[in-house]
């Protein structure tokens, strides 16, 4: 066996594959016969299987032109989650009902940092969406450029509707068996779906109990107790500092763009507040019953009403038409069929099928910037790229989020704050980092920078390098 230093010759390799593409059926059958074991091995986990699908395409060339990536059994290794958690969650309403949930933590990956990644509270939470979300952080934390290894949690319960009291409640009983399985150099959880500064305070404040020390274990906290600044702001302004960097090769900006937006939660929010500030036209926000259009475009003032209906009231985005009656809502739709040139889908996963991908192409849309996990499908993504759309997958522009994450962290090793000012500026160059890593291993010989390609290449050649030189763990 060789030594496992192979990054060093990466590019020579990397090079030689991409001139003269000389493996396309034996890469085939390597992606074949893995996906075969791998949905034998976990049967119906159909969103874990899909992630895992994407990056075996973009790596297996470099694997294949590396036997000693194969002999140590590299992918097999990375697609098995170092530890799985599974626990009850016992609570009472207010009524005084008894309800049990299930938790979840999937620590997939510890090679280049602690586990990190977020919590999930959404009733369609289940093993196959945390596998896939922790699998794909591990990529996506290794873009980052910060030690952080991958991770994800949850649980089927959604705190819609459910009073404060019941959704601490709640928390403080998740934290009753999970405070044993993190910590600061250990695993490091943070907010996603349905998991907001509520939330967050409530699990600290319980694991805090618990546990007797005051440590940075979650990010994403409140501001006086440890919360880094632009943390709330982070994913969505990342997202659209990553969709500058992709416009720029094509020398355009957001300036005079109309962008439609999915999602009016914590990403859409300010992905629709930094695009607007950008000089875009963003003209739509969603939730899970149906989108509303504004013909006239988000202001600052129709951004704070989003944000106060969301994260105070807890209301539903239909009511934006009662406020500006210029807009429509429209019931159980999603609103890829609204004309746009950049579309931003920041909900959920699998939000962008083929019949909405082809609605965009229609309408002219040329860049999607993701800011949510995977919400475009394989035949959506595939659309796009023979259409030779500007793509990035959520792993690389959403990883502003878990950047600053990695920065709170930081913020609280030193027990000091950073102003916004220079959190920001940390933020851009993170996100112009990934931006350029994609480039660097995703452009085709034609030119066309497939982001897909380029974002599973570099954040893998990070993790299997770490992975071999720590020996068979
Ligand atoms: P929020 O809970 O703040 O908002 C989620 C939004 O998506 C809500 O508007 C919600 O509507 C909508 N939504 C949820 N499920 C569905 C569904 N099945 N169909 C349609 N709409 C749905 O979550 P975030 O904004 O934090 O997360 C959004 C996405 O971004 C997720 O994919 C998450 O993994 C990803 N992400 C988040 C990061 C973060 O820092 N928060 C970091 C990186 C990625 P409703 O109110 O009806 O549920």
């Amino acid at each position: 066996m060789t030594n496992g230093n192979f990054a060093s010759d990466f590019d020579d390799k990397f090079t030689k594959y991409t001139k003269y593409c000389i493996m396309d059926k034996q890469v085939k059958n390597y992606v074949d016969k893995f996906m075969a074991e791998l949905i034998a091995k976990n049967p119906g986990e159909k969103e874990f299987h899909q992630a895992v699908s994407e990056v075996v395409e973009s790596v297996a060339p470099y694997i294949l032109q590396n036997p000693y990536l194969l002999d140590q059994k590299i992918m097999e290794r990375i697609v098995e989650p170092e530890r799985v958690i599974m626990f009850r969650v016992p609570w009472m309403d207010d009524k005084g009902e008894i309800h049990v949930n299930r938790g979840f933590r999937v620590q997939m990956n510890s090679a280049i940092g602690p586990y990190k990644g977020g919590v999930r509270f959404h009733s369609s939470v289940n093993l196959s969406i945390m596998k896939f979300l922790a699998f794909e952080q591990t990529f996506k934390n290794s873009l980052t450029t910060l030690p952080m290894g991958g991770a994800k949690g949850g649980s089927d319960f959604s705190p819609r509707g459910k009073s404060d009291a019941e959704v601490m409640r709640f928390c403080q009983s998740f934290i009753n068996e999970l405070y044993r399985h993190i910590g600061p150099d250990t695993d490091v959880p943070a907010g996603d779906i349905g998991v907001g500064g509520r939330e967050v305070g409530f699990m600290f404040g319980q694991y805090k109990k618990l546990k007797n020390e005051w440590t940075g274990t979650y990010t994403g906290k409140g501001q006086c107790w440890g919360g880094s600044l632009l943390r709330p702001e982070a994913t969505g302004y990342g997202a659209c500092y990553f969709a500058q960097d992709m416009l720029a090769t094509r020398g355009k900006s957001f300036k005079g763009q109309t962008v439609v937006i999915s999602g009016s939660g914590n990403v859409a929010q300010y992905a629709a507040e930094k695009a607007m500030r950008l000089g875009a036209k963003v003209v739509t926000f969603s939730d899970s019953n149906g989108y509303i259009y504004d013909p006239e475009g988000m202001t600052e003032e129709k951004i704070a009403y989003v944000k106060n209906l969301k994260n105070v009231i807890r209301g539903r985005i239909k009511e934006y038409v009662k406020q500006y009656p210029n807009a429509k809502y429209f019931e159980g739709e999603r609103p890829w069929g609204v004309k746009c040139d950049i579309a931003m889908p920041c909900a959920t996963q699998n939000e962008i099928e083929l019949k909405d991908a082809e609605k965009l192409v229609a309408n002219g849309c040329y860049c999607v910037t993701e800011g949510a996990n995977m919400p475009t499908t394989p035949d959506a993504i595939a659309l796009f790229q023979k259409n030779k759309m500007l793509y990035s997958p959520g792993k690389a522009s959403n990883a502003g989020g878990v950047s600053t994450s990695g920065l709170e962290m930081s913020q609280n090793s030193m027990r000091l704050k950073w102003t916004a000012e220079e959190v920001d500026e940390k933020l851009h160059r993170i996100m112009s980092d990934i931006h350029a890593a994609c480039v660097k291993y995703g452009t085709e010989e034609d030119g066309y920078i497939n982001y897909v390609k380029g974002a599973n290449i570099a954040g893998f050649i990070k993790v299997a390098n770490a992975m071999c030189e720590q020996g068979l763990v």
